[in-house]
């Protein structure tokens, strides 16, 4: 059974199968498409944003000394390496200092305590510090 549909809705899902299954879905999709296959199709649809939407939201708490921060569990890769020392980190510890002074919690200890107010103004260690702090820490 063929049916009439809006071409705003036919090129939508058509753009989402393209996305999921690849280009060359579409064009059997054009010429197969049935209305039950639409409906199935749909519910899949539904329950992919569903599932997005609840992993999206899901958050974490995490507690340090008096300090409370919310994470968000799906995080960029970019929000976990330090831009001082560049290491990658996967410590919920270094979260707040990253927070709070955009770096890991080894150069808080390394170039920051102490010097709390400079490091807010930007000022940053030489290039020459960071990597002997580096040999240091391994
Ligand atoms: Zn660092």
């Amino acid at each position: 059974m063929k049916t009439r549909k809006d071409p705003n809705t036919i090129a939508a899902i058509e753009k989402a199968i393209a996305e999921k299954y690849g280009k060359d879905t579409v064009q059997d999709f054009r010429n197969e498409w049935e209305e039950n296959k639409e409906k199935e199709y749909l519910t899949q649809l539904k329950e992919m944003r569903t599932r997005r939407d609840k992993f999206s939201t899901s958050k974490e708490e995490i507690v340090v000394g008096d300090v409370k921060i919310t994470k968000r569990s799906c995080r960029q890769k970019d929000d976990r390496t330090c831009p001082v020392c560049k290491t990658y980190s996967f410590s919920r510890k270094d979260d707040l200092y990253m927070n709070r002074f955009k770096c890991c919690h080894d150069c808080y200890i390394d170039f920051v305590v102490g010097r709390e107010q400079a490091w807010k103004a930007g000022d940053r260690p030489l290039h020459e510090h960071i990597e002997y702090a580096l040999r240091r820490r391994k």
